[in-house]
């Protein structure tokens, strides 16, 4: 992306966040297009390429961003894809002004941080772990599950984080392994709290 002015974009809804600490709240999404992370489970391997997807101003998305607000929005999601692939300084500083609502990350963590974000959603992957200062910066940390080996990573990850940071386990989805290994790893390590994809549950965006 040579234009710091325009990024490739998946799409923009307005919905509620499904997942993590603010699970509920009404938010604005924007689902950047391009991740070279590559995880095999992926819900959303069409947001990969960036040139499969149109560019849309900065701007324009501010603006978006902004009637999302206006509507009801109590914040804006900066998702993909990884949306660190792209430089997020002007984008970030757009929707501030647009909005005067916080701004959401989420991110696997492989890219360098940027922009200004009020609240950083990791969710690391075991392929390709996160920068350790991702894992400082983060506000929750979201590990998906799987398989038994996804637990002891996610117990490394949370020695990463700051103290006080909400420590999540979500099952993969569909993943009834994922559900089991995660409930239970729940309910004796009082430290971590179950993440559910409720917006799929209830089959809304
Ligand atoms: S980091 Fe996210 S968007 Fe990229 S492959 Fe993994 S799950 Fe998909």
């Amino acid at each position: 992306m040579t234009d710091p002015g325009v990024l490739p974009v998946v799409e923009t809804f307005h919905s509620l966040q499904g997942e993590g600490h603010h699970s509920g709240r009404s938010a604005f999404f924007i689902r950047l297009a391009g991740c070279n992370v590559g995880c095999p489970w992926c819900d959303t391997k069409h947001s990969w390429p960036e040139d499969r997807h149109p560019e849309h101003t900065i701007t324009a998305l501010a603006e978006l961003a902004g009637q999302a607000c206006g509507a009801g929005a109590a914040f804006t999601v900066i998702t993909g894809g990884e949306p660190l692939q792209h430089p997020l300084g002007p984008l970030t500083a757009a929707l501030r002004t647009h909005t005067q609502r916080p701004v959401h990350l989420e991110t696997s963590g492989v890219d360098p941080l940027s922009g200004q974000i009020d609240w950083v959603t990791l969710s690391p992957k075991r392929h390709r772990p996160p920068r350790p200062e991702l894992l400082a910066a983060c506000h929750e940390l979201k590990v998906v599950v799987f398989e038994p080996d996804d637990l002891p990573f996610a117990e490394a990850m949370a020695a990463g984080v700051s103290a006080g940071r909400e420590l999540l386990l979500q099952p993969g989805w569909d993943s009834e392994r994922g559900q089991q290994l995660a409930v239970e790893h729940v309910r004796r390590h009082p430290q971590w709290r179950l993440s559910l994809q409720t917006h799929k549950w209830l089959g809304v965006r």
